[in-house]
């Protein structure tokens, strides 16, 4: 029978991990198809029937098997594509069975209570006129839906999706204020320590009115200052916490928290969002939610991976913002790029420098970029060049991006650890090494640190690997993914999707 197969069908080459050989895994695999396909009680089809003849769909066992061990005669360049009906059956049933959850969640969501918010208050208002420019009209209108969702007993559960550089931070400060001055706390977390801290900062300057203590939480606060902010969250003279992950951890406890803020949401995972989501959870009472995301995603998209979310999009940028003129150059013109650099600082201009590795090795990283920056300043000895990496400590990380904001230095040297959220308007010249090494929307988010300013803003990626002219298997997948979900808008179209 084994044999049989592998004659008539094609023979399926499994992406392999260290310690599992390409044999093995294709003979547990097919045992695994043999014994579900044998089993039908145990592969249960949840898919009913009308829905699989209205899109042509196969049922799963056929998927499976098509999958696994396709005939031999088969559309190879469908199945490469992924536009095999197969491998969209496939698809549509682990985006409908996600998108579901989140819709369960989300009504479930609904039948909690949280604190109903007065909106018209002097705090509020006071607010706009001491910041040093005027809100976007994109960032009014989300102001506007964040405020309207706030005022009813039903707990906010939005998504703020905005450009890098659109100015979520601002309308996140604005959200904060409301829930102070209705008596609330407010919980903000970030992805790293660096953005963290400089939503700190931003917060502490703009709500500097308010009589209220805004501390600062991570990982790295240790002994007596932890007991301390630990201490004032739960007795409530706290109104604001902002830090990382270490806001849900179990002995963070909230008196009275009315909203939570998530920042940077696509660095964290729904459960990461729903833990700290429990910590101000009382009987039937859950804090508002307000999450925030830089990547770009398609509205239809965006409706089915975060389905549990009511999304508001910033879809403007502040006047005067350009794009960032972006260029690609071989390695071997490196040493172009060094000259461009003494150049460009000669204007008095400030320039990151961005090391990447495929390594996920945080020692490896910084170890690069400390050679780099060493390199760089036998290369370039009158210019000022900084070095930032997740290895320093917070206080170092802390002097070295102060003094790259007072422009102190010149050139930044950096690993990813400045992809998000780092804000220095005079820096618009960005040299990333490698920036094959990174995703799509971390590359995005990186370039989002220059182009803050008024100043032509440029980024340069020093590479040798050839652009991708082919899709490859991601694009496929998402292609697969996006016709998937037209099927699946047409359903939810006629099923009624509620808000
Ligand atoms: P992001 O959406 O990427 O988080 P930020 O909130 O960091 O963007 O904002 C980027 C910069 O733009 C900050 O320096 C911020 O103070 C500034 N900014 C925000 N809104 C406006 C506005 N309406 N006009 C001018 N500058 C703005
Ligand atoms: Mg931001």
């Amino acid at each position: 029978m084994a044999e049989s197969i592998t004659e008539t069908k094609l023979t399926p080459v499994y992406p392999l991990t260290e310690g599992i050989r390409q044999k093995t895994l294709r003979k547990i695999i097919r045992q695994a198809l043999a014994t579900a396909l044998n089993n039908p009680a145990e592969l249960p089809d949840w898919l009913p029937e009308p829905l699989l003849a209205k899109f042509e769909y196969p049922k799963l066992a056929d998927a499976l098997s098509s999958v696994h061990a396709p005939d031999e005669g088969i559309d190879v360049a469908a199945l490469h594509e992924g536009k095999l009906p197969a491998l969209k059956r496939l698809a549509f049933e682990e985006l409908l069975a996600h998108y579901l959850s989140l819709q369960q969640t989300k009504q479930i969501n609904a039948t909690w209570s949280a604190p109903q918010f007065r909106t018209v208050n002097p705090l509020a208002q006071h607010f706009l006129t001491v910041l040093p420019f005027q809100l976007t009209q994109a960032q009014k209108r989300v102001i506007a839906e964040i405020e309207s969702d706030c005022t009813t007993t039903k707990p906010m559960m939005r998504l703020v999706q905005g450009d890098v550089g659109s100015g979520k931070t601002v309308v996140a400060a604005y959200a904060a204020l409301l829930a102070l001055s209705n008596g609330y706390q407010v919980a903000v977390m970030a992805p790293t320590e660096l953005l963290a801290e400089q939503h700190f900062k931003n917060f502490n300057n703009w709500l500097a009115e308010v009589q209220t203590q805004i501390l600062f939480l991570t990982g790295q606060l240790k002994g007596q200052p932890r007991q301390q902010v630990l201490q004032a969250l739960a007795d409530g003279s706290a109104g604001i916490v902002i830090g990382t992950h270490a806001l849900f951890q179990d002995n963070v406890i909230f008196r009275n928290l009315g909203l939570i803020i998530i920042d940077e949401q696509h660095r964290f995972g729904v459960h990461q969002r729903m833990a700290l989501r429990s910590k101000g959870q009382k009987q039937n009472f859950r804090p508002h939610q307000l999450v925030m995301t830089a990547t770009p995603i398609p509205r239809t998209l965006a409706m089915l991976q975060y389905a549990d979310l009511d999304l508001s999009i910033i879809d403007e940028l502040p006047p005067g913002r350009k794009p960032v003129v972006t260029s690609v150059l071989p390695s071997e013109r490196r040493q172009e790029v060094i000259d461009r650099i003494a150049g460009w600082v000669g204007q008095r201009k400030q320039a990151y420098w961005v090391c990447t590795l495929i390594e996920e090795s945080p020692q490896l990283q910084c170890e690069a970029a400390e050679q780099t920056a060493e390199n760089l300043r036998l290369a370039l000895p009158d210019i000022r060049i900084g070095l930032i990496h997740g290895r320093l400590k917070n206080s170092e990380k802390d002097q070295v991006m102060q003094a790259f904001k007072q422009h102190k230095l010149d050139l930044l040297v950096a690993t990813t650890v400045i992809e998000v959220g780092v804000d220095v308007a005079n820096a618009s010249l960005m040299i990333i090494e490698n920036p094959e090494r990174l995703g799509l929307s971390q590359l995005h988010q990186l370039r989002g640190r220059v182009g803050r300013g008024q100043a032509d803003s440029y980024a340069c990626y020093c590479t040798n690997r050839p652009c991708p002219t082919r899709p490859n298997t991601a694009w496929a997948s998402y292609a697969t993914a996006m016709t998937v979900l037209k099927s699946l808008k047409r359903i939810c179209n006629s099923g009624g999707q509620g808000r």
